[in-house]
């Protein structure tokens, strides 16, 4: 095996990332593109989890006037669309997958059980995990960090449209500073918009390092799962 920090990893990929420049929907050049740097690490022996967000199509907080629940369920399912969008792009270059959603789906896919996921990335394929937590009011950053706990990833590799953590929006602000490394109490206090406090916490409480990087530049997820020093790393 190539030289690799880490064995198994949590990368959680935003509803955001996956629509490209067009901000809403699936663009599959963008989709076939993190596939194909999934699979280059998974060739080289890692074990890989993915949690797809929704935002692209659809967020629990745009159905303003709606009942709250109903919204969150519209982007739990939104977050499935994605999973399979991004099954697709994996298979097509011959990436083994599985997609095991929170709220079963039979016909579609598996149903979340932690022992097959974990059976499943012991045997080099990679699972992609839809539906979320399956439950309203949470977030899949707070799926990622409770997935990632559960089947013992060393790392949640954290996939923007920004490269890193900065103190204030380097979209809006020219002097926004990048930073290197965070603790997880800093980004809780300086309430950094990076990931919500719930999945900050839980990271915390179980110690999973987060690197936060930018998807624009090909190559960064081998390059963070090899240890080299890009974006921001969050850990104690
Ligand atoms: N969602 C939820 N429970 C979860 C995960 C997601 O209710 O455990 C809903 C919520 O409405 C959220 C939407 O699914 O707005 C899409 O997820 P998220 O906003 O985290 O996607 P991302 O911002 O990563 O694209």
């Amino acid at each position: 095996m190539e030289s690799v920090k880490y064995k198994r990893i949590m990368l959680k990929i935003s509803g955001e990332a996956l629509a490209g420049e067009n901000g809403y929907g699936i663009d599959f050049d963008v989709a076939n593109r993190i596939a194909q740097e999934i699979k280059e690490i998974v060739d080289i022996g890692l074990e890989v989890g993915a949690v797809v967000g929704g935002g692209n199509i659809w967020r629990g907080r745009n159905g303003e006037g709606m009942d709250r629940t109903t919204a969150d369920y519209m982007g739990m399912l939104a977050t499935c669309i994605n999973a399979l969008a991004l099954q697709d792009s994996l298979e097509n270059i011959g990436v083994i997958t599985r997609v095991q959603t929170a709220i079963e789906m039979k016909q579609i896919a598996e149903p979340f059980i932690r022992r097959r996921a974990m059976r499943h990335l012991e045997k080099g394929r990679v699972v992609i995990f839809g539906g979320g937590t399956g439950n309203p009011y949470f977030s899949t950053d707070t799926t990622a960090a409770l997935r990632a706990a559960e089947i013992e990833a060393d790392v949640i590799l954290l996939a923007k449209k920004v490269d890193g953590v900065y103190n204030k929006d380097p979209h809006k602000y020219a002097d926004a500073v990048k930073y290197d490394k965070l603790s997880y109490i800093e980004v809780l206090d300086k309430n950094l918009q990076v990931m919500d406090s719930t999945a900050t916490s839980l990271c915390m409480d179980n110690n999973i390092p987060i690197i936060v990087f930018g998807l624009d530049i090909p190559g960064n997820i081998k390059k963070a799962v090899s240890g080299e020093k890009i974006g921001t790393l969050i850990s104690k």
